[in-house]
């Protein structure tokens, strides 16, 4: 995604942007929505990229979507004005990462990609209450149950019941 920080010089500039990443986790084109201002030869890029993950839930390990708005605010400043001291000072560099550029077209791709990276949803599930997949056959137990379980759980009670009539004959 390119932009031409120029035109940024008298007014400010709104973009707006569907972008095809090469990202796994990321489907559907990435939709990108920039205000770009200048303002001492700083340009300041801030706004909202609304993003479609596509995950494995880590339970039952189904595909599924959600959407994020990440935001994105990018600061750049001309590589000759590093060591120029600016009247007014609007940016404190030590808090912002401020990216230093020569050129005038600036590709912010690689940025955006970066966020959006950063941000990857970990250890999700399709849904609050996923009941995840039987341990021993792999059913997914969303949508179906199997025995294996329920024999366990049997198996378990039936000892204790057992214990609990072994204790049971010695107090008597
Ligand atoms: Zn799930
Ligand atoms: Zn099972």
């Amino acid at each position: 995604m390119k932009i031409d920080l120029r035109k940024a010089k008298s007014e400010r500039l709104f973009i707006k942007e569907d972008l095809e990443l090469d990202i796994p986790e990321v489907t559907d084109p990435v939709s990108v929505d920039l205000k770009v201002y200048e303002s001492n030869q700083i340009f300041v890029l801030r706004g909202k990229m609304d993003v479609t993950y596509s995950l494995n839930c880590s339970r039952c390990l189904t595909r599924f979507e959600r959407e994020e708005t990440l935001d994105l605010f990018l600061v750049f400043k001309y590589e000759n004005t590093r060591n120029k001291n600016v009247k007014e000072k609007e940016i404190d560099e030590d808090e912002i990462n401020v990216i230093f550029i020569e050129q005038s077209v600036i590709d912010i791709t690689e940025y955006i990609i970066n966020e959006i990276m950063l941000n990857i949803p970990i250890k999700v599930l399709c849904k609050e209450d996923c009941k995840g997949l039987c341990p021993i056959c792999g059913t997914d137990l969303n949508e179906g149950s199997c025995d294996c379980k329920k024999e366990k759980v049997d198996e378990r009670m039936k000892q204790l019941e057992d214990i609990k009539k072994r204790m049971f004959d010695k107090k008597e």
